[in-house]
């Protein structure tokens, strides 16, 4: 509890803060801080915003389960993590003969992160690679709108953009919640701004902390989903009530189940999935998709 209570007063000492001290300049603002710029305006945006609950009324299971339990709680927080759909699937996303599509390298669904971060941990979400590195577009999965924008200035996760999307947008029967990490720049849009499937969100880079390595041009793309409407955004994360991660592969199923649970044991075949996507020219495939991969596809170049 002691979580949300300092989230709280920090949220209101920052809203004094901006409040108090409306001109800045955006200069100063980018190097100066080390939290959001504009956290104070956004919390005003935010209450408004449909679904928005204040940061209280999320349960401790849930901050836990995004990986918002600092050092101490990991090892509860993996537990539930792997409750609450971080398990391996083995699904596998697939794309047409001749369409080049960046894809997920290495650094797949739910694997064991413990090596990387010297204590429990899992990957939640997946890494897809463009082959054109950094200033590779990454574009909006579904129509849905802006819930969260982070520097993340302390962690690995760099640049961070919360989309959220309704069970209209996207066909599944939930709230889902796309989230985009390691971008170039921080967001153009404003908490609250619709965007459209398609939409060029962020660019391809590899903000983040990564000790002495630097980090490949990658995008960490993970999907949050619900069946309560509500979430809240701390300042620090967007939390969905009751949430659970989703193999971001199994977003891309044309029809449910999409707990890993049961993903998990279905056959070799149904597991490979048909990826939808955007092609450069600006039709989509198949055409009436709701959801697309986060990348545009184009034409394979055949090397000899
Ligand atoms: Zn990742």
């Amino acid at each position: 509890m002691v979580l949300f209570k300092s989230n709280l007063s920090f949220l209101t000492f920052i809203t004094v803060l901006v409040f108090g001290n409306c001109v800045f300049n955006v200069e100063a603002r980018e190097h100066k801080d080390s939290i959001r710029p504009d956290a104070g305006n956004e919390k005003f945006v935010l209450e408004k915003l449909q679904g928005y609950t204040d940061p209280r009324n999320i349960s401790e299971i849930i901050y836990l389960m995004v990986g918002k339990s600092g050092k101490r709680g990991r090892e509860r927080a993996v537990k539930i993590q792997k409750k609450r759909g971080v398990i391996e699937t083995g699904l596998k996303a697939e794309f047409p003969r001749g369409v080049q599509c960046p894809q997920i390298d290495t650094e797949t669904w739910a694997i064991d992160y413990s090596y990387k971060r010297h204590g429990a941990a899992l990957h939640k979400g997946v890494d897809i690679v463009p082959e054109e590195g950094e200033g590779t577009p990454v574009v909006a999965i579904a129509d849905g709108s802006v819930v969260g924008k982070f520097f993340n200035r302390w962690n690995r996760k760099g640049i961070e953009l919360m989309l959220r999307h309704s069970p209209k947008q996207t066909g599944l029967p939930y709230w889902i919640y796309s989230q985009y990490t390691h971008l170039k720049n921080y967001p153009r849009f404003d908490i609250g701004t619709p965007v459209k499937k398609g939409e060029k969100i962020g660019i391809t880079s590899n903000t983040g902390l990564m000790g002495k390595r630097e980090r490949r041009d990658a995008l960490h793309f993970a999907i949050l989903y619900s069946k309560s409407p509500k979430w809240t955004n701390t300042g620090r994360a967007v939390v969905p009530a009751d949430a659970f991660w989703m193999d971001p592969n199994a977003f891309y199923r044309s029809s449910g189940p999409y707990d890993s649970k049961t993903l998990r044991n279905l056959t070799k075949d149904e597991k490979k999935i048909k990826i939808p996507y955007l092609f450069v020219d600006g039709s989509l495939n198949p055409k009436e998709t709701k959801k697309i991969w986060p990348y545009v596809c184009k034409k394979k170049i055949e090397k000899y």
